[in-house]
């Protein structure tokens, strides 16, 4: 009997111990001299016509894994990482099946924020990959210092920041289980880090961090999130939806939990993303996050270059495809029109629905300039490759079209 009571208490004690550790304002503090470029975001997109995204966008984040592990159960598998990647695509669109847990009263101010994450499926030279990138490492751990984000450190170099979202997967020391960088910090080490047995929701994971929350906590403070108590006795987080609170929470609260500060009887919102709650009880980002997190990839925003990064498109993955450039952007007007590239084309023309406009289920056909219909497909996602293997160079004429509209452009086949 004494030695289960033993065992229990032990269990007791080290769920006490388990609480979450986010690292993000620890490096904020320690590397503010590096991290502003002259106080500018510098992720903004470079192109004269940089856009605004649309009120409902699905905004594209294409996600680079890089897995450094020292020992083998540091290694994590594909299954672990996608089931991540799963995780966020619920959280960011609110199709968490937790959200039933949220309470009423904040239930009406929970938020879908219109973000999608990929693993990339390009690479920033157009090549095709998984989005994984695997490395061993001879350090047996690291700390927040971003060694992990330099090969010459024992880590692994970013793929292109403007373009990719990073995220490190390594062992992290001193319990802290994540951290992340500021929106506009040094592009180089721009991402977020997380400890490898707290990512994903299946395969080497650790309760209580065991439901994939610590990756969407480190993507909020990635896209502009600050921690819900502000990181202040009764501070406040600078979003006005989410109740001021005298701490953070760790653990499971029970409805309603009431603070010093609160402003009303609901208490704090323990259950959002930014508080330190365990996986298993945060299920919710506000109408005012999902907004300043909006905002970012707005025209002069540092994450706005996210608009125009085409890592999640499979169809591009093509021996000697080109990845559009900021030059093929400057040619988008800013109406839902079709893009189509290159032109001249020689193996194949890309065919894309741009702001806004929808290509996917569109008739996509190819004519001589005499009216001779050539070639005819079904756009089934919101971009196309025709293959000009077939015709002579010269002149012709592309149409788009469904019921109610067509479109007509004209591309050279050399
Ligand atoms: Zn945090």
């Amino acid at each position: 009997m004494r030695i289960i009571l033993f065992f229990i208490s032990l269990f007791i004690f080290s769920g006490i111990l388990a609480q979450r550790k986010c690292g993000t304002v620890d490096y904020y503090n320690s590397m503010k001299s590096t991290l502003m470029v002259n106080g500018q975001p510098i992720l903004q997109s470079n192109s004269s016509n940089a856009r605004d995204p649309y009120s409902n966008e699905m905004i594209s984040i294409p996600v680079v894994i890089h897995v450094l592990y020292n020992t083998a159960i540091q290694n994590i598998s594909d299954a672990q990482i996608i089931s991540q990647l799963q995780v966020l695509n619920e959280d960011f669109n609110k199709i968490n099946k937790d959200t039933i847990n949220t309470p009423s009263v904040f239930k009406q101010v929970a938020a879908a924020c219109n973000i999608s994450f990929c693993l990339a499926k390009l690479d920033a030279q157009g090549r095709t990959t998984t989005g994984i990138i695997r490395k061993y490492t001879s350090k047996t751990s690291f700390s927040i210092d971003d060694a992990m984000k330099y090969a010459s450190s024992g880590g692994d170099d970013s793929w292109d920041c403007k373009k990719y979202l990073n995220i490190w997967i390594c062992n992290l020391q001193s319990s802290t289980i994540g951290y992340s960088t500021p929106p506009n910090g040094q592009i180089d080490r721009d991402g977020v880090v997380i400890q490898y047995d707290c990512f994903g929701t299946t395969g080497n994971i650790k309760y209580p961090f065991n439901k994939g929350r610590t990756a969407t906590h480190e993507i909020g403070h990635w896209l502009g999130l600050r921690h819900i108590w502000g990181d202040n006795i009764c501070g406040s987080d600078g979003i006005d939806d989410t109740p001021n609170q005298s701490s953070c929470n760790f653990n499971c609260p029970s409805f309603p939990k009431l603070s010093d500060c609160s402003p009303n009887a609901n208490g704090d919102m323990f259950m959002n993303f930014m508080d330190y709650t365990d996986d298993a009880c945060m299920n919710m980002f506000s109408d005012g996050q999902k907004n300043l997190i909006r905002g970012l990839f707005s025209t002069n925003g540092p994450r706005n270059s996210f608009l125009y990064s085409f890592g999640c498109d499979s169809s591009l993955v093509e021996s000697g495809a080109t990845l559009p450039s900021d030059t093929i952007v400057n040619d988008v007007k800013k109406e839902p029109s079709i893009l189509i590239f290159p032109n001249p084309a020689h193996f194949d023309l890309k065919v894309f629905g741009e702001n806004g406009y929808q290509l996917m289920g569109k008739r996509i056909s190819v004519f001589s300039t005499s009216g001779k219909l050539l070639i005819t497909k079904r756009a089934t996602a919101n971009n196309a490759n025709i293959d000009l293997s077939m015709l002579k160079p010269g002149l012709y004429l592309l149409k788009v079209e469904d019921d109610v509209s067509h479109k007509i452009m004209k591309f050279i086949k050399f």
